[in-house]
C-alpha cells in the first residue's frame, strides 16, 4: 500500500477540520451554553454527539471493532460519498469497479469528477483479478467490490477479496450489504491485516431500517479520522441515533428472521425455477434473487399491472432478460409465484 498521505487529496490532509461544541467538550457538565441551544424548551434542542459513540460501541461489541475503526454516515450513500471526496481527485484520479455492480459507485464518480473504469466478471460473475489489475493505473486510489454483489447476488470468495487488497496500493472498498444472508464470511474478521481496505456495511437491509437511513464503513483508524474530519459534524441525528441502539438491541430477532429469510430464498428459487417462463434462477448470497426470464420487459409490465413491482435489470451487462425480485413476506412471495403462473410462457 502507498502511505496514506499520498492516497488522500492534498486539501483533505491539510484541512483544518471545523471543530464543534460538542467535539471539543464531552463529559457532564451544570450549564451547556457553549453551542448557541434554546435550553428553555427540552425534547430535540441539544446538538447530537457528533460521533454516536454510544451506537459504535454497541455495534463495535457486536461486530468485534474498535469504536474508533467505525464511521457512520447517512445510508452507505455518505460513505461512498466521502471516499470519493477524501482520495480522489476531481479530474484526475480514477477508480475501477466490476461490472455489473451496484449504481450509486458510479453515480457518486460522475458528481465528484472521478473518472470510472468498469471491468466486466466472467460470464459466470466470478472476479478476474487479472482483468481487474489491468485496469488499475499510477492514478487509480479506489477499487470497488460489493459482496454479494448486486444484482448478480454471488458473494466473491474471500481469498479473492483478500487477494485484490493486498495487491492493490491503494484503497479498496468491500461493500457488504447482503453479508449477513451469506455464508461466505465477512471482510471485517480480517480489517487488521488490510490498512488499506474499507468494509462497507448498512442497516437498510438485514437490519430492516433502510428508513433510518444509516449505513457503516470500518477501516484503520487514520482512514477513520479522515473521515471524521470531512463529514458534516452532526450528519447522524438524535432519532436516528436513538432507533439504531433500539435496533442494535433486537439483535436475536433480526437473526432470526436473517434465518427465515434466507430459507424464503431457497423455497422461492424453486419455485420460480419450475415455471414456464422462467429459464434460470441464478445462485444468491443475498435477499434478493437474480432470475432470467423468457421477456423480462413483458413480464415486468404484466406483474407492475397486477400490482406486483420487481425490478428489471435486463439492460444490465450480463443480466439479459433477467429480473431482480426481492425475497418478500410469505404473502408477497405467493402473490408474486400465482401471477408469474398466471403470465405463463
Ligand atoms: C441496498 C444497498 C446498499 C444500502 O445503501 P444505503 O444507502 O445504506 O441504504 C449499499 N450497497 C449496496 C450494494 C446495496 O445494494
Amino acid at each position: 500500500m502507498k502511505p496514506l498521505n499520498q492516497l488522500i487529496r492534498p486539501n483533505i490532509l491539510n484541512l483544518e477540520p471545523y471543530t464543534c461544541a460538542r467535539n471539543e467538550y464531552t463529559g457532564e457538565a451544570r450549564a451547556w451554553l457553549d453551542a448557541n441551544e434554546n435550553s428553555r424548551i427540552d425534547g430535540f434542542n441539544r446538538y447530537p454527539d457528533p460521533l454516536q459513540i454510544e451506537v459504535k460501541t454497541k455495534l463495535g461489541a457486536m461486530r468485534g471493532v474498535d469504536v474508533d475503526r467505525i464511521f457512520l454516515g447517512v445510508g452507505s450513500d455518505e460513505c461512498v460519498d466521502i471516499t470519493y471526496r477524501v482520495f480522489c481527485r476531481p479530474g484526475m484520479d480514477n477508480v475501477v469497479a466490476i461490472e455489473p455492480t451496484y449504481g450509486m459507485y458510479s453515480v457518486c464518480a460522475a458528481i465528484n469528477d472521478v473518472e470510472y473504469r468498469n471491468v466486466r466478471l466472467r460470464d459466470d460473475f466470478s472476479l478476474d483479478v487479472e482483468a481487474l489489475f489491468g485496469a488499475v493505473d499510477g492514478n487509480t486510489k479506489v477499487i470497488w467490490i460489493c459482496s454479494p454483489n448486486n444484482p448478480t447476488g454471488n458473494a466473491f470468495p474471500m481469498d479473492v477479496l483478500r487477494e485484490v487488497a493486498s495487491r492493490f496500493d491503494g484503497i479498496v472498498v468491500v461493500d457488504e450489504a447482503y453479508v449477513d444472508f451469506s455464508d461466505a464470511g465477512s471482510m471485517v474478521d480480517v480489517l487488521d491485516e488490510y490498512p488499506n481496505l474499507i468494509v462497507m456495511q448498512t442497516f437498510s437491509k438485514a437490519w430492516a431500517s433502510a428508513a433510518l437511513r444509516l449505513g457503516i464503513a470500518f477501516a484503520s483508524r487514520e482512514i477513520i479520522s479522515v473521515f471524521n474530519n470531512v463529514k458534516y459534524p452532526y450528519n447522524i441525528n438524535i432519532l436516528t441515533q436513538r432507533q439504531a441502539l433500539s435496533v442494535l438491541e433486537s439483535a436475536d430477532v433480526i437473526r432470526k428472521v436473517v434465518e427465515e429469510l434466507v430459507a424464503a430464498r431457497g423455497k422461492l428459487g424453486e419455485r420460480l425455477s419450475a415455471l414456464e417462463c422462467v429459464r434460470r434462477v441464478h445462485p444468491s448470497d443475498a435477499n434478493f434473487l437474480l432470475v432470467e426470464v423468457t421477456d423480462a420487459g413483458a413480464l415486468y409490465e404484466f406483474l407492475k399491472s397486477c400490482g406486483v413491482i420487481v425490478r428489471n435489470r435486463s439492460r444490465v451487462a450480463l443480466c439479459g432478460n433477467c429480473l431482480r425480485i426481492t425475497v418478500g413476506t410469505d404473502e408477497e412471495n405467493d402473490l408474486l409465484i400465482e401471477k408469474m403462473t398466471e403470465y405463463g410462457n
